[in-house]
C-alpha cells in the first residue's frame, strides 16, 4: 500500500503576481493528507506507474477498431498479477494498490491516457465462414513498447459487451479465465509462443452459464492480436485497400525482414506459415490439443492465442479430443498439423488481390507457398523430436524411430509427458520408471534397443539424460491438478492456484513435495471434457 503521498515537494514554486492565482494552491491541495482524496483513478492518472499506451493498429488500418469502453466491474478484486510481466511492461504495480490494480484491470477505472477499442475480425469456426465476429468480450486498451522494445497489445477479456457481442453478454467466468492464466503462462514456462496473462480480477457479479458462475476479467498480454480472421474480415467485404493496409502492418510489426523482398505478401504467407508450422510442432511435442483452431484463433504472430478448451493429454493418443463441441474431431491432437495448414490457405486466399494482379497466377504462387508448410512442419517436428530422444546429430532412420515410439506409446495406453522424462532415467540406468507406464512393455523394450543402437552412433554426450530434461518436462497442467485449483479458487482459496503456477514455473526442475503435479490421476482420465467457457 502506497502512502497517500508519495513524493512530498519541498518546494511549492510560487508565481510571480495574480494572473495564476489558484496554481500554487492546486499544487500544494494536491499533496496535504486528509485534503488527497485521491481515487484509483488519480492514482492512475499518475503516469509514472503506467507504461504509455498507442494505437498504430488503429490508425494504419482505420476500419478495424471501434472504440468501446468497458462496462466495469461493481466489486473488482485482484486475483492473479503477472509481477514479471508487468514490469517488463513498464508497470510500476508495486507502486499501486491492489484496488487500483483491481480497477484497472478490471476496466472499472482507466486514466484519460487509455482509449480502449475492440476489434473486427471474421473467421472459419469448424469449417464454416462467420464474416463478422470481433471483440464479443475484449477490450484491446492498446499497444505498449516493453523494456526489450517489442510492441505488445494489453487487452482486457471479460470485459463487457461491445458492437461485436451478437447474443453475448460480454463476460467471462473465474474458472475460465485462471485456466487461462495458468495455462498460458504453462505455455511460456515450457517455452512454446504464446499469450500471456498479465492479471485476473473476480468482478464480485455474477454470471450466468448453465447456472451462476463468479465473474472475471483477463488481462491479455499478446505480441498483436492479429489473427487469420482479421485478414478474412476485409478480403470478404472485398476491401482490398484495407486488406494492404493490415497486411503492411502485420509485415511491419511481425515480420519486417521480408518489407523489402520483391513480393512482401507472398512471403507474408510463407513467413507465418513457417511460424504456424513451428508453433504446432511444440504443441505435438508437449502433447498440447488447442480444441478450437478456428481461423479467428490463429494468431499471425504464430502465438497460441484464445485458451478455450484446450488441455494436454496424459495417455498419447492421436484422436484425443477435449472440447464438448468439437463432435466431429476436427480438432484431434493429430488433426493440428494439417487444420494449420488448412488455416494458412484461408490467410493466402485473403492475400491473392496483392500477390499479383494475374489471380490465376496469384492463386499458384500462394498455393505453392502454403504447400511449403508440411516439409516445414515435419522438418520442426523432427528437429524437435531428436532433441526428445537425445539425438544431436542426424540420420535419416530418426523420423520412422519418433514415430514409431508415438505408436508404442499408442498402443501400450502410455502418458505423454512421463514416457519422454523417463527416457533420461533408462539412460542412467532404471528401466522401471517407463517400463511400468505401458501396459505391455515388449513392444517399447524393442523400440529401445533400437535407440540405444541408434545413440551408440552419436560422440559420447556426458550428460545426455540431463539435456534430455531440459526438453521433456516433467510437470505440464495436469487437468485433474488445473480442476482443483480452479474449484478452490471459485471458492475463495487462491492456495492451490499458486501451488500450481509455482510448479509449473519450472517445468524440467523436480520440485520435492511436487510429486503429485508430475502423475495424472490415479484412476486414469480418459473421459475428461473441456468447454468453451463462453
Ligand atoms: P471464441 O470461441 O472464444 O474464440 O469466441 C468466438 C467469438 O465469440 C468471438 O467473436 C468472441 O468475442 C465471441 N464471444 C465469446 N464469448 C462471448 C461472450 N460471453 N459474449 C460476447 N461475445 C462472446
Ligand atoms: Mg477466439
Amino acid at each position: 500500500m502506497p502512502p497517500p503521498c508519495k513524493a512530498w515537494p519541498n518546494r511549492f514554486p510560487l508565481r510571480k503576481g495574480f494572473q495564476q492565482p489558484g496554481l500554487a494552491v492546486e499544487q500544494m491541495a494536491a499533496h496535504i493528507p486528509g485534503m488527497d482524496q485521491k481515487t484509483p483513478r488519480d492514482i492512475l492518472a499518475e503516469q509514472a506507474h503506467l507504461p504509455r499506451f498507442e494505437y498504430t493498429l488503429a490508425s494504419d488500418v482505420p476500419g478495424i477498431a471501434v472504440a468501446q469502453e468497458p462496462e466495469g466491474a461493481d466489486e473488482p478484486r485482484l486475483m492473479a498479477l503477472n509481477a514479471t510481466l508487468a514490469e517488463v511492461l513498464g508497470f510500476d504495480a508495486g507502486a499501486l494498490d491492489e484496488t487500483a490494480l483491481a480497477a484497472f484491470f478490471s476496466g472499472a477505472q482507466l486514466p484519460d491516457t487509455v482509449s480502449p477499442v475492440a476489434l473486427a475480425y471474421a473467421g472459419h469456426q469448424f469449417g464454416n465462414f462467420v464474416p463478422r465476429l470481433g471483440d464479443g468480450r475484449a477490450h484491446l486498451l492498446g499497444e505498449v513498447v516493453d523494456v526489450n522494445g517489442t510492441r505488445r497489445d494489453v487487452q482486457l477479456k471479460g470485459s463487457g459487451r461491445t458492437v461485436f457481442s451478437r447474443g453475448g453478454d460480454g463476460r467471462a467466468a473465474v474458472g475460465p479465465v485462471l485456466r487461462e492464466y495458468i495455462i498460458s503462462e504453462a505455455m511460456h514456462a515450457l517455452g512454446i509462443p504464446t499469450t500471456r496473462s498479465l492479471a485476473a480480477v473476480a468482478t464480485g457479479e455474477r454470471i450466468f452459464r448453465e447456472r451462476l458462475l463468479p465473474g472475471a476479467v483477463l488481462t491479455r498480454v499478446a505480441s498483436s492480436h492479429l489473427r487469420t480472421g482479421s485478414f478474412q474480415y476485409f478480403a470478404a467485404r472485398g476491401d482490398k485497400p484495407a486488406t494492404k493496409q493490415l497486411a503492411d502492418h502485420a509485415i511491419a510489426r511481425h515480420y519486417p525482414e521480408i518489407a523489402g523482398s520483391e513480393n512482401p505478401y507472398l512471403e507474408l504467407v510463407r513467413s507465418v506459415g513457417r511460424a504456424q508450422a513451428s508453433l504446432v510442432a511444440k504443441w505435438m511435442h508437449a502433447g498440447f490439443v488447442h480444441g478450437v483452431m478456428n481461423t479467428d484463433n490463429s494468431s499471425i504472430s504464430g502465438e497460441t492465442i484464445d485458451y478455450g478448451p484446450c488441455a494436454f493429454m496424459d495417455r498419447h493418443s492421436a484422436n484425443t479430443v477435449f472440447s464438448s463441441i468439437d463432435r466431429q474431431e476436427r480438432y484431434a491432437y493429430g488433426n493440428q498439423p494439417p487444420i494449420a495448414q488448412w488455416n494458412l490457405a484461408r490467410l493466402a486466399e485473403t492475400l491473392i488481390p496483392l500477390i499479383h494482379d494475374d489471380p490465376d497466377k496469384a492463386v499458384d504462387m500462394a498455393t505453392d507457398a502454403v504447400g511449403e508448410f508440411a516439409s516445414v512442419y515435419k522438418a520442426e517436428w523432427l528437429s524437435g523430436m531428436r532433441s526428445k530422444l537425445g539425438l544431436y546429430s542426424e540420420r535419416d532412420e530418426d523420423f520412422k524411430l519418433a514415430t514409431d515410439l508415438l505408436a508404442t506409446m499408442e498402443e501400450g495406453g502410455a502418458d505423454h509427458t512421463l514416457t519422454f522424462r523417463h527416457l533420461s532415467d533408462w539412460l542412467r540406468g532404471e528401466r522401471e520408471p517407463l517400463r511400468s507406464l505401458f501396459i505391455d512393455p515388449t513392444r517399447l523394450d524393442s523400440w529401445a534397443e533400437r535407440w540405444q543402437a541408434r545413440l551408440l552412433q552419436e560422440a559420447l554426450v556426458e550428460d545426455r539424460a540431463d539435456r534430455m530434461e531440459r526438453t521433456n518436462p516433467l510437470y505440464i497442467p495436469r487437468n485433474h491438478k488445473v480442476e482443483e485449483a480452479l474449484a478452490a479458487a471459485e471458492g475463495g482459496d487462491m492456495v492451490p492456484f499458486e501451488k500450481i503456477m509455482a510448479v509449473l514455473a519450472k517445468p524440467y526442475e523436480a520440485a520435492v513435495g511436487f510429486d503429485d503435479y508430475a502423475t495424472p490421476p490415479a484412476g486414469g482420465a480418459d473421459d475428461y471434457v473441456t468447454f468453451c467457457g463462453t
